[in-house]
């Protein structure tokens, strides 16, 4: 198990659209297993490439009981419903808003064998897939909000961060915290 260390907000590769992986070979076969590690050991739903640092189109979902989900080169190719909700960030982390997403999507995606196959997912587990998906395209979910709240969440990250310096997060392993 490795786990890599994870970009915040400010850190530029977040805003870089990611380049298509075509053909699965060991090197993103690694980098899905250490997403999620890393993920889990973050204690999040979800974590996309840029997140920590390469931008390539992989990103990796689990949500609670159901099956984990793996985006390589993944595309949306059915929304239904809008729904709001709440989300977070382990690239900005105690930030939190109101997004509106589909309800259910339908997206398509590489599996690890290569094959391209489709995922079906609603609810919370939809709302991750959209939202690691903006992150391949160098969206953050506080680009969804009304420049209002945005404004007022950029103030509260910024004065979470008065004294730090760099836009890297070493991840402990599950287990190690305090
Ligand atoms: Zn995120």
């Amino acid at each position: 198990m490795s786990l890599r260390t994870i970009h915040l907000l400010g850190s530029p590769v977040l805003r870089e659209v990611a380049t298509p992986v075509g053909t699965v070979d060991s090197e993103i076969r690694q980098l899905v297993e250490d997403l999620f590690d890393t993920m889990r050991a973050d204690d999040g739903i979800g974590l996309a490439a840029n997140q920590v640092g390469i931008a390539q189109r992989v990103a990796v979902a689990e949500v609670s009981d159901e099956p984990s989900v793996i985006l390589i080169d993944p595309v949306i190719v059915e929304r239904e419903g809008k729904v709001k909700g709440e989300e977070g960030c382990l690239s900005i982390p105690d930030i939190f808003g109101d997004v509106e997403r589909a309800q259910r999507v339908v997206v398509e995606t590489t599996a690890l064998e290569g094959e391209r196959i489709r995922v079906e997912a609603t609810d919370l587990r939809a709302r991750v897939i959209q939202h690691e998906i903006d992150h391949l395209d160098g969206i953050i979910f506080l680009d969804h909000l009304s420049p209002l709240k945005r404004r007022m969440l950029m103030k509260k990250w910024k004065k979470s961060r008065k004294g730090m310096t760099g836009y890297l997060k070493q991840v402990s392993p599950v287990g190690a915290k305090g």
